[in-house]
């Protein structure tokens, strides 16, 4: 199964980011829009304050100029009206600005000067120290003015006081006694003072201007800037230039470089500006202050957010790797399914493979417990042995045994080999005649120590064993007639060879010598058919009279063998060599019988060795399936492949009689007793390379 859920996967994370980021913007873009409208807030009542400020401060200017216009316009008509008098010396005029002095607090001081410039001062002071203003720019104004016309002096300490001061000046109407100019001198501390109490903010400036920009007074701040201009600065540029009063930001103020918000504004009858600054910081402190505190809220709230986004998307991650889990588990549960599915489907199937094949099988299967009970059995058993299956299910096996020991024997033989292969057996039919049957069992694996169940075939052969039982029977009649004719033969043999020897006795010395050679001939024959006849009397035994196969160890009946060959072997000094591999074998077959194999064997061996080479035997061996293959090799004159299956037929042989004496019986007994084990044998060679042969008998299991 195919998954395809990353895309999926992929969107619930890709919400809440975008979630996140819309939720930060929003509520960023929320604050900037009221942090904004908090500073634009908060300047235009900085505004509003700071113009009221300038308006009030103008007033009091204005104040203080018209009551020192009124005074020069006061003392100007007093010295018009009395031309007489001089007014240094007049009490009435001294009292005037006696008065005039007390009530403003001695700030404000009244001076006369001469068109020279000398100072006069009311009511004059014997020996005082006589002083020039003549280069004053108030004077020189004066001077220069229509009389009446008020003019302001820059700053300047003044030469009797040593104070700061600014003064206001006019031209008499009608000089007397030399006198021209009457002015009145302002002390720059009771301006400052006026200033000072009429400023708010720390940073906070209060500036009185004379219209050309030179700097009259100037709240807080060093005296070193009074008499400065700021004709070139924004109050001026920007702001009077275009209209006599209203509010500007300045970003650098000319003389202390600090922003200021400055409200200005020009006075009417005066030559006067009054300018009331507040430093833009210290306006904003308040607001910006708020905004950081907000800004810093609003910061922790996004990293809440992003923590949350944070927790969320691992969250979703935990999920989707749980999620992942489960999908591989099913997908592994949904293959092992189909898995299990499918194993079923072909259990079903070859089940009913099987059933059929049981079914339609002409042989008999059948499978019983470790209890012996018939657990399995094919519907054949009916037409085997005549039993319905349901008849004999659940029945000991024994009752299908025709002889009372056949289980026991069957048994006997599957407990030492584990399985047996056309074993025959008589079967009982239920009609309780015997049925000759072969059957191919095997034990099935089982506890340990516990008699195991067995499950096989079994195949009538009733038919087959009736032509054996036949065949057995004319061969046991032709072996009864081999031995009964070999044994007869060798009675008139014994008798021509008698005879053979009295005539050689009696007559030999009559007779020529082709008649003795003839006579030689003759008993060579004799000698040669007595040998045929008894390999043949062997031959006609093998069947006759062979003993029960049972099991056997190999190696005695090999030393046996061994023993009967010890005069050939030591004669043609020979060697014989058994493989330990053997040591421990057995095998199930006749000893007698087994013995005689490889003596023909071996002996053969040693007959047809090479010529000038002593004859080395090896015998050897191996498991293989449930047999030993053994195999008896030389290094004789070895066979020609052509030849490998002829020579195992009765009189086949090689050789000529004059060259190696033989009857050609040994290899025919050899394959008779090998068939007669269910075993094969064959032969390896190669002319003057020796010979291997190769035969199998049944091992112990
Ligand atoms: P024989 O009595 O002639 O030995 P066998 O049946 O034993 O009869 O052998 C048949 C023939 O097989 C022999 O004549 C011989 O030619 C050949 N033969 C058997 N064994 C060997 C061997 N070990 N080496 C070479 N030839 C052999």
């Amino acid at each position: 199964m195919q998954r395809t859920v990353s895309a999926q996967e992929e969107a619930p994370r890709r919400a809440v980011t975008r979630s996140t980021i819309a939720a930060l913007c929003l509520l960023w873009g929320l604050f900037g829009l009221w942090a904004n409208n908090l500073l634009d807030e908060r300047r235009h009542t900085m505004e509003q304050v700071l113009d009221r400020q300038r308006a009030a401060v103008e007033e009091q200017v204005h104040g203080i100029f018209a009551i020192i216009e009124t005074f020069l316009a006061v003392a100007n008509h007093w010295v018009a009206a009395h031309p007489d008098l001089d007014p240094r010396s007049e009490p009435e005029f001294a009292a005037l600005v006696h008065d005039f002095q007390q009530v403003n607090n001695k700030s404000l001081t009244f001076r006369l000067a001469d068109s020279d410039g000398t100072l006069h001062l009311v009511p004059e002071v014997e020996n005082a120290k006589p002083a020039n203003i003549a280069d004053r720019d108030y004077f020189i104004a004066a001077m220069n003015n229509p009389p009446g016309q008020l003019s302001v002096s820059s700053p300047y300490v003044g030469r009797a006081t040593s104070h700061h001061a600014v003064s206001v000046a006019t031209r008499l109407t009608k000089p007397s006694h030399g006198l021209s100019v009457v002015y009145i001198a302002i002390e720059l501390d009771m301006l400052e003072e006026v200033f000072a109490k009429a400023r708010s903010h720390q940073d906070g400036v209060i500036t009185l201007i004379r219209k050309d920009g030179i700097i009259l007074a100037r709240s807080a701040s060093e005296k070193i800037e009074v008499g400065r201009s700021v004709a070139d600065g924004p109050v001026f540029r920007q702001g009077l230039s275009q209209s006599d009063h209203g509010v500007l930001f300045t970003p650098s103020s000319i003389t202390d470089h600090i922003p200021r918000l400055v409200a200005f504004g020009a006075l009417d009858r005066y030559p006067l500006v009054v300018a009331v600054g507040a430093g833009y910081d210290d306006i904003m402190a308040e607001p910006k202050a708020a905004i950081m505190r907000v800004a810093v809220i609003l910061l922790l709230v996004s990293l809440l957010l992003l923590l949350a986004r944070w927790k969320i998307i691992s969250g979703l991650d935990a999920l989707t790797a749980s999620r992942a889990q489960l999908l591989a588990s099913h997908d592994h549960l949904a293959a092992e399914v189909d898995e299990r599915r499918q194993i079923e489907t072909a259990l079903q199937r070859s089940e009913s493979d099987l059933r059929a094949i049981l079914d339609n099988m002409t042989d008999m299967f059948y499978r019983t417990d470790n209890q012996g009970r018939l657990s399995m059995v094919s519907r054949s058993v009916k037409t085997l042995l005549g039993y319905e299956p349901d008849e004999v299910l659940g029945q000991n096996a024994a009752m299908l045994h025709y002889e009372a020991d056949g289980r026991a024997k069957l048994l006997e033989t599957l407990e030492q080999s584990g399985s047996v292969a056309d074993y025959p057996f008589r079967a009982r039919h239920k009609l309780g005649h015997g049925v000759w049957v072969a059957a191919s069992a095997h034990r099935l694996p089982g506890p340990k120590g516990a008699v195991s169940a067995i499950e096989g075939v079994c195949r009538d052969i009733s038919q087959s064993r009736a032509q054996l039982e036949e065949i057995q029977r004319s061969n046991a009649e032709l072996e009864q007639f081999a031995y009964v004719a070999s044994h007869d033969l060798r009675e008139p043999l014994r008798m021509i060879a008698s005879y053979l020897g009295l005539l050689e006795r009696r007559c030999g010395d009559a007779l020529s010598e082709d008649g003795k050679e003839f006579l030689n001939f003759a008993r060579d024959g004799a000698k040669r058919m007595d040998r045929l006849v008894l390999d043949l009397l062997d031959y006609s035994r093998i069947g006759r009279r062979g003993e029960a196969v049972a099991p056997m160890p190999l190696k005695p009946a090999i030393d046996q063998c061994l023993r009967h060959l010890a005069m050939t072997i030591e004669d043609g000094k020979a060697s014989v060599m058994v493989d330990d591999s053997l040591a421990e074998a057995r095998i199930i077959g006749d000893q007698d019988q087994i013995m005689r194999l490889f003596q023909n064997l071996i002996g053969n061996g040693l007959k047809y060795h090479a010529e000038g080479r002593n004859a080395e035997i090896t015998i050897s061996g191996r498991q293989v399936e449930g047999n030993w293959e053994l195999c008896v090799s030389d290094n004789g004159i070895g066979i020609d492949p052509a030849y490998s299956e002829r020579i195992f037929g009765l009189f086949q042989r090689l050789h000529t009689q004059q060259s190696i004496e033989g009857t050609g019986i040994g290899l025919a007994v050899c394959k008779k007793i090998v068939e007669r084990h269910g075993g094969t044998i064959w032969v390896e060679s190669q002319p003057g390379q020796g010979c291997r042969f190769f035969f199998t008998l049944p091992s112990v299991f």
